[in-house]
């Protein structure tokens, strides 16, 4: 099972990657990819999902919000040890209701892990919602992108320990549209991850979400024509700097 992220079990030497989600089942349809590529490389990954799904359309057969949360704990956690992800945490957060949780707390929730586990890429939503524009989803972006930054702020939330300056944030973006649904105004890449040696393994991923499963069976086609590349947009370093387009989240570090 997914747990707190635990920081006395991180290397300090190794590169790390923080990814902040909201639903369990985002880590593999928007992040599957990067966070194989990454594990592959050496990177140390963690995923935070803020809520535990229980929200769903598709509910397995769960007869309260709470027994589906419980389910989606599970399949989250086994879907982040298909990913190699090497730790995983779930939140306590309202599945549906992010808009109006509290906007400094969940800042704040995120301004601590940053500093403690000091991961040097940070993966989130855009603010655009992700390519089936939920509100969750731009709430996570807002959340993340406020904790990136006031992380490395000495003025931000003094009591929460020593800052930490990570070096990349990025935005989860999309080449495609989903047909007959609104469409998103989405962030411009800057990173096209060539993601096709972990294709198969990102569907296991999705798979071990059960309680999903019709969802991906509704867009299994659809997916199946874009597989092979995840597309993010670089979003905050400290240095000043043009946008370049990379083919590697790490590239340089
Ligand atoms: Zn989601």
């Amino acid at each position: 099972m997914c747990g707190r992220l635990d920081v006395s079990m991180s290397e300090e030497s190794r590169l790390k990657l923080l990814c902040v989600t909201a639903h369990p089942d985002d880590e593999c349809f928007g992040f599957g990819g990067a966070l194989m590529l990454a594990a592959e490389a050496g990177v140390e990954t963690s995923v935070i999902c803020f809520t535990d799904g229980q929200a769903a359309t598709n509910r397995g057969t769960a007869t309260s919000g709470a027994e589906l949360g419980r389910m989606r704990r599970e399949e989250f956690a086994a879907s982040c040890k298909i990913l190699d992800v090497t730790h995983c945490e779930v939140l306590d957060y309202q599945d549906g209701q992010l808009e109006f949780a509290n906007f400094s707390e969940a800042a704040a929730l995120l301004v601590k892990r940053i500093r403690e586990y000091k991961p040097q890429v940070v993966l989130t939503f855009g603010g655009d919602g992700a390519v089936n524009t939920h509100a969750d989803h731009t709430m996570v972006s807002c959340f993340t992108t406020a904790a990136f930054h006031w992380a490395a702020a000495a003025k931000r939330l003094p009591d929460l320990g020593p800052t930490h300056t990570a070096m990349r944030l990025f935005y989860n973006t999309t080449n495609f549209f989903f047909p007959g649904r609104a469409a998103p105004l989405p962030t411009p890449w800057t990173v096209t991850l060539d993601v096709r040696r972990v294709q198969s393994r990102k569907f296991d991923a999705f798979r071990a979400h059960t309680s999903q499963l019709p969802l991906m069976e509704k867009f299994q086609s659809f997916f199946e024509k874009r597989v092979g590349q995840e597309f993010y947009t670089l979003a905050a370093t400290p240095e000043p700097r043009a946008a370049v387009q990379m083919t590697d989240l790490f590239q340089g570090l």
